[in-house]
């Protein structure tokens, strides 16, 4: 007899601040959509039910950095590397330009399982071998480029990504911000700067950044970060975040400082965005995933609905090309993550070799993707 769901989530506690949910309630899923969100669904009413007893189960969780444009440059698998570690939408960080876009589109973006975006490379060629700059030279900035390939594809690419480390545009961002600017006003779109040992102060180069623009890796330990040399946070980032500006505390390998983040936090300066920036290298880790990055803050004293928000919703809101994505409310995506927060005696790790102990720590346990169970996905 046919059933009015096909899939029950059962006897877990629901954390969805899109709804300012917390509390133990079922997930009922038809139609790879979510049908009900509510206490006491009884099992006979799907065709199957999973027991998530004693588990938090969250809309599917956002990754709005990572890296797979897999075969070039650091590119991860996401449907290995991050679909079963809990994430159920990914978007790339600027790991593709205007010159390599179609590619990564054709044979990455619409044809993993993982729900992707991505931003794209300022750089026509994007990110391709990480031992040389994305801009050998100013010419790789095509202006003209870059809107033609975001109104092309505006479905898909999200904003344009612009690196500003000394590494990448040597001591002075500016003439890259400027152009990262013109062409964010053409084509309509928002910036994501990644941040840390650039030449210049921050308060330089945020003035740049407008509302929904993105500054990545905030608590970075590398030179030039948010705070100034007396560990406050800087005036011009405050500024930029009443302007709108968000900021999103991606770690890498590289950025993830827990002094940084505490000084930060401390003055009340939490991310918006939590996100991995996963690549190969990082990947090898298998604990290298969005659960660690939402212990990690969990640890630093940001309140769990807030981990869950800079995790699902606002990343949503960033990626804004889907209806209800990053919450569980009637007749969104079934895109649903669980996870185990574990108690006991853990340590972390952040990329300048500190080390912090913690009592909980976030563990994926399942994955939807349009209803359909991550493992399961063929
Ligand atoms: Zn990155």
């Amino acid at each position: 007899m046919a059933t009015p769901y096909d899939l029950l989530l059962k006897g877990g506690t629901v954390v969805d601040p899109s709804q300012g949910l917390h509390s133990g309630a079922d997930v009922a899923i038809k139609s790879g959509r979510v049908a009900a969100v509510a206490e006491g669904i009884p099992a006979d009413q799907a065709a199957r039910t999973i027991d998530v007893s004693g588990k938090m189960v969250t809309p599917g969780i956002i990754d709005l950095h990572c890296h797979f444009f897999w075969g070039v440059g650091n590119g991860v698998d996401a449907d290995k590397d991050c679909l079963p570690r809990g994430t159920t939408t990914v978007v790339d960080g600027g790991s593709s330009g205007a010159n390599s876009f179609q590619g990564f589109r054709r044979y990455v973006l619409e044809r993993i399982r993982t729900r992707a975006f991505a931003l794209l490379n300022l750089s026509t060629t994007g990110m391709v071998d990480l031992r040389t700059s994305e801009f050998g030279c100013l010419t790789h900035a095509d202006v003209g480029a870059a809107v033609r390939t975001i109104e092309q594809h505006r479905d898909l690419i999200i904003g344009l990504k612009t690196r500003v480390s000394n590494y990448v545009v040597s001591n002075d961002p500016i003439p890259y911000m400027k152009l990262a600017r013109e062409v964010a006003d053409k084509a309509g779109t928002k910036i994501a700067i990644h941040i840390g040992d650039s030449g210049i102060p921050m308060s330089e180069i945020v003035p740049y950044l407008n509302e929904g623009d993105m500054v990545v890796h905030c608590y970075t330990g590398r030179r030039h970060g948010i705070l100034d040399v007396k560990e406050r946070v800087l005036d011009a980032i405050v500024e930029a975040r009443k302007r709108g500006v968000l900021f999103d505390s991606s770690s890498g390998g590289n950025h993830f400082s827990f002094d940084v983040a505490r000084k930060a936090i401390d003055q009340g300066f939490l991310p918006d965005i939590i996100s991995t920036d996963i690549t190969v290298g990082t990947s090898k880790e298998a604990d290298f995933h969005m659960p660690l990055m939402m212990t990690r803050h969990l640890a630093l004293g940001m309140p769990l609905d807030e981990v869950i928000k800079a995790s699902t919703l606002i990343p949503a809101l960033a990626i804004d090309r889907v209806p209800k994505l990053g919450t569980l409310q009637e007749g969104a995506p079934a895109d649903v993550t669980v996870l185990d927060l574990q108690k006991g005696s853990f340590s972390l790790k952040d990329t300048v070799g500190a080390n912090m102990a913690v009592t909980k720590r976030f563990e994926p346990v399942l994955a939807l993707r349009d209803g359909v169970v991550a493992s399961e996905i063929v």
